[in-house]
């Protein structure tokens, strides 16, 4: 065994494997040593808790959660808490890694952290929610708070949660500590904004792409598949800002109109029925016919792995925004690349929701209230400058390879930056 070979309980994990891989080949590229590739890829801290829940029917149910923090050498801790049946270490492990990218490639002043209970959530009534929520945020208080450790919703956890852990938090710490979590209530020290910011961001990333390659967002033809928290948004800030929604879809199917789409009525027609699909006046398509359409740009915002090597060739956008996680694999990358294809990688195209974050965290800790259109506008400054820094950074020093390339190697270098001032390296 080399000096270099820990055997921590979260090696073997198939999502931390694939997000060592990928900062390995980024090692590679901005000519990282063995050794600092040691330290990054495990997290300062796992801490690992056991919750037990009395259960409506008096019977006792144990759980296992985690709290990963990845790194701090940029700030304190920050990335959300997922409930989900499938949890585990190293998963949780990943996703803490790949939030110290994110926090680093959006310029803000946050290390990276991940959360995870091992639970089917959907399986407790709201008290046993409540008390699971409650009990494992008590488990972990030592190890957050708001200049610690910063977490906020994932998947299956929502503001009721965030206002759960607050209040737990504030009773341990003795005091109101609005800046522990974030994504809270709005009458909790929250933003209403907050809700809007993710599609908002993959918008105006595609909106900032397209006036750099495409001469312009007005009247660019846009297809987004997805019409959840961020698919709607994405499709309703494209259209206010000028351009053509053509196509919108849903796990049901899609709509098409190359005339455009009343967005409005589209998110109307999808909270009264439950789909896009029973909008009325549009052609009906598939999933996969919408990710080939003859359109400017290109929003994937349901599920991971949804462009792939058997499709990317018929991809015809020329601009892709990824709103959801994960939904070009690498081979996809590729092919997309060699044609020419600019995909905004999503790390950086949805960042606005943990930018959002930062903003609502920062006037939690001043004080201050805030209304949607400040919060808005600064998220707006936010976002468009950072774009434009990774895109200027990808054109200079990395355009021989994918954008999605070049914010890695930006957000491991300014991390690794961090990491040599401080001494830790
Ligand atoms: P959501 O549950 O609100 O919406 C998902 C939408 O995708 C729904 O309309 C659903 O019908 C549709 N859908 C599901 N499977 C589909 C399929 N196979 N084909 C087409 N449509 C399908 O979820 P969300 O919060 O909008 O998240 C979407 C993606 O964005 C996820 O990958 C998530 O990880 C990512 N993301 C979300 C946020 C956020 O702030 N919500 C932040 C960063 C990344």
């Amino acid at each position: 065994m080399s000096i270099h070979e820990l055997n921590a309980p979260y090696e073997q994990d198939p999502t931390y494997q694939m997000a060592v891989k990928q900062l390995r080949d980024v090692a590679e590229l901005i000519g990282l040593s063995a050794e600092v590739v040691e330290v990054l890829r495990h997290p300062e801290k796992l801490i690992q808790v056991r919750v037990v829940v009395k259960l409506d029917d008096g019977r006792l149910a144990t759980f296992i959660g985690w709290r990963s923090q990845h790194n701090s050498a940029l700030g304190p801790y920050k990335g959300g808490i997922r409930y989900h049946s499938n949890s585990t270490a190293g998963e949780t492990v990943a996703l803490s890694m790949w939030m110290t990218w994110k926090n680093s490639l959006a310029g803000l002043p946050y290390g990276g952290g991940k959360g995870a209970v091992r639970v089917d959530p959907k399986k407790l009534s709201i008290r046993e929610l409540e008390e699971l929520s409650r009990k494992y945020f008590a488990a972990i208080a030592k190890e957050v708070g708001p200049d610690l450790d910063i977490p906020a919703p994932d998947i299956y956890t929502n503001p009721q949660v965030m206002a759960w852990f607050l209040d737990e938090y504030s009773k341990i710490s003795g005091y109101n500590a609005w800046g522990v979590v974030t994504a809270k209530p709005p009458i909790l020290g929250g933003l209403k904004a907050r809700e809007i910011s993710t599609g908002y961001g993959v918008a105006l990333v595609a909106r900032e792409a397209s006036k750099r390659a495409l001469g312009g967002f007005d009247e660019r033809t846009v297809a987004v598949q997805g019409f959840g928290n961020v698919g709607s948004y994405a499709a309703l800030y494209s259209a206010q800002w000028g351009a053509r929604v053509v196509a919108v879809s849903d796990s049901q199917g899609g709509i098409y109109d190359p005339k455009g789409l009343d967005i409005v009525k589209a998110i109307e027609v999808k909270s009264k029925t439950g789909s896009v699909i029973n909008y009325e006046g549009a052609k009906r398509i598939s999933n996969e016919d919408l990710l080939e359409l003859g359109v400017d740009i290109l929003i994937p915002a349901a599920v991971e792995n949804v462009i792939r090597e058997d499709n990317a060739t018929r991809v015809k956008a020329k601009i892709i925004s990824e709103g959801a996680n994960g939904p070009t694999t690498p081979e996809a990358d590729k092919i997309l690349y060699d044609k020419g294809v600019i995909v905004i990688p999503d790390v950086l195209a949805n960042a606005g929701g943990v930018a959002m974050s930062w903003i609502e965290w920062s006037h939690n800790r001043m004080g201050c209230i805030l209304t949607d259109e400040e919060a808005l506008s600064r998220l707006d400054k936010l976002m468009t400058q950072n774009f434009h820094r990774v895109y200027d950074e990808w054109q200079r020093k990395y355009l021989d390879k994918p954008m999605r390339t070049a914010a890695y190697a930006i957000a491991v270098d300014r991390v690794v930056q961090a990491m040599k001032l401080r001494g830790w390296i």
